[in-house]
């Protein structure tokens, strides 16, 4: 499977992409929609996923699920490596809530069902980046190889802040994190300006359908090509159309083979 642009073929990583149970997907989904005021492309099942990602020649998907109940982790997790096992497309990412009390024991629980790492979304589940009992998690993540894939940036509040995962890189200088959306959905400035690292990595999901292509440029000078994925945040938007809009951006040929695949590929060791 592969993607052609302009007369080069690419394999193509989709770092970001949201997956629900089929119970409540159009549930689901249909909230997301509702809090970004942004109208959803699809829905988010993973034989949707799965089958659009192939149509846009897609080879693998980073998946998730966001848990605001602390109750629901253990179902999600079970629910996304069940997944996971079925579509050998998908690397999973786990659930975590801030309220968890045994920081190793559903960390362990995660790596045994072979998910790479855990999906916070700090604005739906309502905590603070840089909350003193999620330095534990950080911690312990960042010890075991762990990527921690955070939605960060909200103008409208600041859970998520580029600010406050700064905080957190201070302390843990080594921590291995994905910063969504170009680093700060909506404080891209912000992001540019205060948030840096050695392991910081950003995607290009739900970000250029808004940025001009220069700001989204220098959002990937800033934090660097080689620490830029590629991705969608399916079901929010459909794999074609995200991929038209990173072609767009115009980066040459080696540039484009490092955020459409090969990061990825390291970032996991594929
Ligand atoms: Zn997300």
């Amino acid at each position: 499977m592969a993607v052609t642009h302009n007369g080069v073929t690419y394999r193509v990583a989709d770092a970001h992409a949201h997956i629900y149970p089929g119970k409540i997907a159009e549930k689901a989904t249909a909230n997301v929609g509702r809090f970004y005021n942004i109208e959803m492309d699809e829905i988010g099942l993973p034989h949707i996923l799965s089958e659009e990602g192939k149509v846009a020649g897609i080879d693998r998907f980073l998946v998730c699920s966001v848990a605001t109940k602390i109750e629901q982790v253990e179902s999600i997790n079970t629910f996304i490596a069940q997944k996971c096992a079925k579509y050998p497309a998908f690397i999973g990412l786990g659930a975590w809530h801030q309220d968890i009390t045994d920081v190793g024991g559903e960390l362990d629980r995660i790596q045994a069902l072979g998910l790479r790492g855990i999906k916070l979304h700090p604005d739906f589940q309502r905590f603070n980046i840089d909350a003193p009992n999620m330095l534990e998690v950080y911690a312990e993540c960042a010890r075991r190889g762990m990527v921690v894939l955070f939605h960060t940036g909200d103008d409208r509040m600041d859970f998520s802040s580029p600010r406050r995962l700064a905080n957190v890189l201070e302390k843990i200088p080594e921590f291995l994190c994905i910063a969504a959306h170009l680093g700060g959905y909506r404080e891209w400035e912000d992001a540019r300006a205060v948030l840096h690292g050695t392991n910081v990595y950003i995607d290009t999901s739900s970000s250029l359908f808004a940025v001009k292509a220069e700001d989204a440029r220098r959002s990937i000078a800033h934090f660097g090509v080689e620490k830029t994925l590629f991705g969608t945040d399916f079901p929010m938007w459909t794999p074609k159309e995200e991929l038209e809009r990173f072609f767009a951006l115009g980066y040459g040929e080696a540039e484009n083979r490092k955020m459409l695949y090969d990061n990825f590929a390291k970032l996991f060791s594929l």
